[in-house]
């Protein structure tokens, strides 16, 4: 029989206030918490040190400072369950010695919100396994597929109809000088494999037609994320989403389309979070008195701005929910964001109003799950 080897975790910082209390303070999620306790529980903190085993902290507890062996028992239970220690895990049947490596710092962090180093791991296996596919390669949805393979993700189906042109090279992080006339999903793809060249990435080189059938595209995936603005993002989040609710498949309408380059974008859980449609619903509302004239110029040329950085802003936002949400970090529930802006000039970040609507005929009442 093994018996638990524990260690302090490394995202706990421990502080000592007269002798009397321990402070802990959780690096990860900015937490304090304060412990009374008494003069052997410094020892036995001070004896925590990864290699010994429960048994022999216990022993030396009784042999040096005569604590009972329950006492001892009772103190490192309750340690555990305030995630201040941790059981250390040497399991490569989770994840490979490699991947405990490489994704070290990251699994550190996951298993903050944890009291099990174990569930870090498991958290990052998730990750590893989820087969994610992104509607849209421009600025934004390449940001997030660099960033998600980056943190681990394997898995990736990228589905663009367009070609880079020069433009693209000032905004998005992946193409480069001399990429210009390339298929978009080829050229990120390629940038995918140098993140990690173990990486399944399937390339779909078509525009969004209303007779695409994307059922079959989006059947077997884990995730879905819609950056696609043409012809614009409304109707392709609309049909991405419906099809996405049918199938209880999460998805993220992403920010960083045409006039709201700095949007967060917002995840859509089916039957948790708004749809799709409950956002159509929230905004013919609040929009209900609003008649704007006919735009005096017929013809307009018009090719709306943008920032590497506001890009990078929306793609960042949007890993945050969906690795959370993979991941199992937080409730998402209790947690999740509906879409905000970050407003250029004060950085400001505001969210919109909008609740799910419980008569929407996407997700609402008595649609089934
Ligand atoms: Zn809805």
């Amino acid at each position: 029989m093994t018996y638990p080897i524990y260690k302090i975790k490394d995202s706990v910082d421990l502080f000592l206030s007269d002798e009397k209390y321990l402070m802990a303070y959780y690096m990860n999620t900015r937490q304090r918490k304060s412990f009374r306790i008494n003069e052997w529980t410094v020892h036995l903190l001070e004896i925590i040190d990864g290699e010994k085993n429960i048994n022999e902290l216990v022993k030396v507890m009784q042999d040096e400072y005569s604590v009972a062996p329950e006492d001892t028992k009772d103190v490192l239970i309750v340690m555990e369950k305030n995630r201040i220690i941790t059981k250390v895990e040497k399991d490569c049947s989770i994840l490979s010695q490699y991947d405990q490596e490489r994704y070290d710092r990251q699994i550190n962090y996951f298993s903050e919100f944890f009291s099990e180093d174990k569930a870090g791991l498991l958290a990052q296996k998730k990750l590893m396994q989820s087969r994610i596919l992104i509607f849209g390669c421009g600025a934004v949805g390449g940001d997030i597929a660099e960033e998600l393979a980056m943190a681990g993700v394997q898995n990736f189906t990228l589905f663009d109809f367009d070609t880079i042109e020069k433009s693209d090279l000032s905004r998005h992080m992946y193409y480069e000088k001399g990429t210009e006339g390339y298929a978009k999903t080829e050229v990120l793809k390629q940038r995918l494999l140098e993140v990690d060249s173990r990486l399944q990435v399937t390339c779909i080189n078509k525009s969004l037609k209303p007779e695409e059938n994307i059922e079959d595209i989006i059947i077997g995936h884990d995730f879905v994320i819609n950056t696609l603005d043409e012809p614009y993002i409304g109707y392709t989040s609309a049909k991405i989403s419906r099809v996405c609710v049918k199938h209880n498949i999460a998805h993220y309408i992403a920010g960083g389309f045409d006039a709201h380059l700095a949007s967060t974008g917002e995840i859509i859980i089916p039957f948790v979070t708004p749809c799709v449609e409950c956002y159509a619903g929230h905004f013919k509302k609040t929009l209900a008195g609003w008649k704007p004239k006919k735009h005096p110029v017929a013809h307009r040329y018009r090719d709306i701005g943008g920032l590497a950085s506001m890009s990078l802003f929306s793609a960042s936002f949007a890993c945050v929910e969906i690795i959370k949400y993979i991941t199992g970090l937080v409730d998402m529930e209790d947690s999740f964001k509906v879409r905000g802006e970050l407003l250029f000039n004060d950085l400001k970040l505001t969210y919109l109003n909008v609740e799910k609507n419980p008569n929407c005929p996407v997700c609402g009442k008595g649609i089934e799950k």
